[in-house]
């Protein structure tokens, strides 16, 4: 599949890191980021390129040249005047044509990334969709961005950060990273066409063809994708793999410090990933029995803070919880993804996300006065039984036997042990001083979330008082 790189950003926020070269050359950890990249593409089939440069796009060039040096084809086009983020697309698409795929993959240079490509494009291929956006929760979705959807991943919505949001909503947010179908750009076209806005740009990417081109400048987000919220046509895909910008020089020597440590590359779901699957009620939450109402969901004050070290650290954070108030009849499915979107909501104000969220909204005891009976069975994910954990290894590739499942119940340790998790359990007695007897058989356990979160990420799978008892 053809990629279409933009590397025509001019980066001065953070040109104080290296101000004579341009974003995509500067180093991170001793490779310009858009080689690793590159790399990263070609390591994966996409070996045709087309990169758009502009600002000392010529430095650009010189370095990849045509791309034979890396195992790929690059050519460019060079934007003489700014078109805007999208503009160069236009006179790309006689280039494009000559691609076998009907779609095309297009980056946005100004972020790191480190993606399975083939796992984005084989979902934008089994929804047949026009456009995919790769989508991920971030630590700052209070000023991004956010993108909404219906269950099938349907895009019905595109707000900026300038737009009015709902008061809880999902932390999902657009990465810059896109399928999209070729016929997307000729449709924009030929809405322009009708209302004339268009010219031909006789200096077209071959020199003899001319190409009909928007007049002015088009951006991606705003003219092109956004329209397309609502229609049925554009879906999100949801992945915690890494995308970060390196706009700024702080989240510049972030990122660099995530390359140090092997984390952008081990995030790849090509490769095998772990977790810490965290109950929710009494984890996350204040317990209060079975949570019904949303305003009865209440963070627990260290949550936060031990989400956001699990999100530093490489690890999935992923939620597990059984929610037998929808099989009750007391809370609908509705109902619950808004108290789903509470929790997002406040831990995205602390700076922590979660890559997923999984329920259990059966109940095995039918029977009841307003029971939702379809609901009424026995299933395989209600912990102790590891449905949940189970299906989130498939959807992340996870590795369980690496991963740890946390909770302040015996359930929640069980889940863990029968998914074959290491487990940590919550004690707000001091548990370390217990018997081994007494114990549920967690192989941790803390007074905290928070305690139980750093022992983990510090390879400590013991309590050490336990040991000496
Ligand atoms: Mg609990
Ligand atoms: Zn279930």
């Amino acid at each position: 599949m053809l990629t279409v790189i933009m590397a025509g950003g001019r980066g001065t926020r953070i040109a104080g890191i290296a101000g004579d070269i341009p974003k995509p050359l500067i180093p991170v950890c001793g490779k310009p980021v858009l080689e690793r990249e590159i790399e990263c593409l070609r390591a994966q089939g996409f070996r045709d390129i087309i990169i758009t440069v502009s600002h000392m796009g010529g430095k650009i060039m010189d370095y990849f040249g045509d791309g034979s040096r890396f195992g790929a084809h690059i050519s460019y086009y060079f934007e003489k005047e700014p078109l805007g983020n999208a503009g160069a697309l236009f006179r790309l698409r006689g280039e494009m044509a000559r691609s076998v795929d009907d779609s095309f993959l297009l980056l946005n240079a100004d972020s790191v990334f480190d993606i399975d490509f083939k796992r984005l494009v084989n979902a934008h291929e089994t929804k047949n969709a026009d456009v995919t956006l790769f989508t991920h929760p971030n630590s700052h979705p209070y000023d991004s961005g956010l993108v909404i959807t219906s269950e099938d991943g349907a895009v019905t919505q595109w707000l900026s950060k300038e737009d009015s949001r709902p008061k809880w909503y999902k932390n999902r947010v657009n990465a810059g990273i896109h399928v999209i179908r070729q016929s997307v750009l000729d449709e924009y076209m030929e809405a322009l066409a009708d209302s004339r806005k268009i010219s031909v740009d006789n200096a077209g990417t071959n020199g003899n063809e001319s190409t009909i081109v928007p007049d002015g400048k088009t951006d991606l987000d705003r003219d092109i994708l956004k329209p397309l919220a609502g229609s049925g046509r554009m879906y999100a895909y949801d992945s915690p793999e890494y995308v970060k910008d390196m706009g700024t020089p702080e989240r510049f020597y972030a990122v660099c410090r995530d390359y140090e440590a092997g984390i952008a590359v081990s995030k790849n779901l090509s490769r095998r990933q772990k977790a810490v699957f965290l109950d929710r009620d009494g984890t996350i939450n204040v317990y209060k029995g079975f949570l019904r109402d949303i305003d009865g969901f209440e963070l627990l004050p260290d949550a936060a803070e031990a989400v956001r070290r699990i999100n530093e650290s490489g690890f999935l954070a992923i939620v597990v919880t059984n929610q037998p108030v929808v099989a009750r009849g007391e809370v609908t499915f509705g109902e619950l993804a808004e108290i789903h979107n509470k929790m997002e909501t406040l831990l995205g104000e602390k700076g922590a996300y979660l890559d997923g969220i999984y329920f259990c909204p059966h109940h095995p005891d039918s029977g009841y006065e307003g029971e939702v009976a379809g609901l009424k069975f026995d299933c395989r994910c209600r912990k102790p039984k590891p449905g949940m954990l189970l299906k989130a290894a498939k959807d992340f590739n996870i590795d369980l036997s690496e991963s740890w499942m946390v909770g302040d119940s015996e359930t929640d340790v069980m889940a863990g042990k029968n998914a074959g998790c290491h487990t940590g359990l919550i004690s707000t007695d001091n548990s370390c001083s217990e018997k081994p007897q007494d114990r549920p058989g967690a192989d941790l356990t803390g007074a905290s979330l928070c305690e139980l979160v750093d022992r983990i990420l510090n390879g400590k799978d013991n309590c050490g008082q336990y040991e000496n008892a």
